[in-house]
């Protein structure tokens, strides 16, 4: 089912003139209420007059995180605080928390764009979903929670955590949706396998996101819970989670385009890429009252698919997302995404699909752990086949890395779980 199909089947010309008008009236907006944008713009000698095509955009300068916590909390808001309604804040776990702030209006229009990518991921009014996503500051839970009942699902708010009452409810509750991290819904999966509970399970729709996962990764999701899975993209600074999401023919994601304006850079230099090329995705919120953005540094590295889509949108749809630019490696100085090591393991016989990766440095040399589980715990005793799995995995992280990984196999059930964003990497350089 397509939500809004006056939006999301648009023609192209139809959607960039509505994009254009939108950014105008955003640049305006931020001048006339943004100390923070009306100096910069004024320094760069550009006024709102000066977007008359929506390429113009380049000339507008860039916000970063930094820029929120510089003027932490409240002073890149636009709207005075009578007309906030919420207040959210990412996770902070790298500095000062940056805090959004929504109006009525805005809460409005996130509710529409989740419930555009719900429906797009398959859920219908008659769902029970269950929300599995932390609820707190974090966008994530109340986010998909808003989409859910605007869709006319039946919302289950239970939050992540206590793993096996969430797995009791879901039989009892006959949850239809699960909402969660790829990382969680896996937990999800393993406890309700060992509690013997997936014959009474109804799942049908996996609407997953909040990080990133591979193909490898889905496929291992749909099998365990039976399900479609889809993933849905978003960013607490530009709305949360409602940006964009698949459909279920499952190739890339359908951007909010009405809503959010997305362009690809280089990340070293900002300078545009070539259409269809890779680079860092900046987005532009168009529509946005508390707390509106110009070209906002995501550091999400992804790319641009055009043209229609098989479910009948007609939306711009952007590529899984390979990184983030800041959680890249450098490993004797070849570039590496976990996203790449995740696809060599996950689905591999022999082996589980939880991983820990692990960088040091010995002298001036960068090493690189990769640990991971085996299926069968026996396996540690016998010697010449945990040496074979082992050179076995190493080979093909080698093609697909080009670098040397020790691979450690490790007990069952012995690496961390996640009940939320999973943090799979330390690096001790
Ligand atoms: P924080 O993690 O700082 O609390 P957010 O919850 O707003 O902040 O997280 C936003 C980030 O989560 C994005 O920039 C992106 O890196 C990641 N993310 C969200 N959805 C996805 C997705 N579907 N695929 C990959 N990464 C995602
Ligand atoms: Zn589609």
């Amino acid at each position: 089912m397509i939500f809004q199909p006056e939006f999301e089947t648009m023609s192209r010309s139809a959607m960039e003139a509505l994009q254009l008008q939108r950014l105008q009236e955003t640049v305006a907006y931020v001048y006339e209420r943004v100390p923070l944008y009306r100096q910069r713009l004024d320094e760069m000698g550009i006024g709102p007059g000066d977007i008359r095509s929506l390429e113009d955009i380049r000339k507008l300068p860039f916000t970063v995180k930094d820029d929120l916590r510089d003027n932490y909390p409240y002073g890149m808001f636009a709207v005075p605080m009578k007309d906030v309604v919420r207040i959210h804040a990412s996770s902070g776990t790298t500095g000062r928390p940056t805090v959004v702030g929504y109006t009525q209006d805005d809460i409005e229009m996130w509710s529409t764009c989740v419930a555009r990518l719900c429906a797009a991921g398959g859920a219908t009014q008659e769902d029970i979903g269950q929300i599995s996503f932390g609820y707190g500051l974090f966008t994530g839970a109340l986010g998909l929670h808003f989409g859910l009942a605007k869709l006319g699902a039946a919302v289950v708010p239970i939050s992540s955590g206590n793993t096996e009452r969430q797995i009791q409810l879901m039989a009892d509750f006959g949850s239809t949706v699960l909402v969660a991290t790829p990382s969680y819904a896996l937990y999800m999966a393993e406890v309700a396998e060992k509690m013997g509970m997936m014959d009474r399970i109804k799942l049908r729709v996996g609407l997953f996101g909040a990080e990133g996962s591979t193909e490898e990764m889905r496929a291992e999701l749909e099998r365990r819970w039976g399900i479609v899975a889809t993933e849905n993209y978003g960013m607490s600074e530009l709305i949360g989670p409602g940006v964009s999401g698949e459909c279920t023919e499952k190739c890339g994601m359908h951007i909010n385009e009405d809503y959010f304006y997305c362009e690809i850079v280089n990340p070293d230099t900002g300078e545009p890429v070539e259409d269809g090329e890779w680079g860092e995705l900046v987005v532009t919120p168009l529509h946005k009252q508390a707390l509106p953005l110009l070209r906002y540094r995501t550091h999400d590295i992804t790319r641009l698919l055009k043209g229609p889509c098989k479910c009948g949108r007609t939306t711009t749809r952007m590529q899984k997302i390979a990184g983030r630019s800041d959680d890249m490696l450098i490993i004797r100085g070849v570039n590496v995404f976990p996203s790449q090591i995740e696809s060599v393991l996950v689905g591999m016989e022999g082996i589980g699909p939880h991983y820990e990766i692990v960088v040091t440095k010995k002298g001036f040399m960068d090493q690189i752990e990769v640990k991971v589980e085996l299926i069968d715990a026996a396996l540690l005793d016998a010697y010449k086949e945990l040496e074979a799995l082992t050179r076995k995995i190493h080979d093909r992280l080698k093609v697909v890395l080009q670098i040397d990984a020790k691979v450690t196999l490790v007990s069952p059930n012995t690496l961390k779980r996640f009940e939320g964003k999973a943090k799979r990497v330390t690096d001790l350089r």
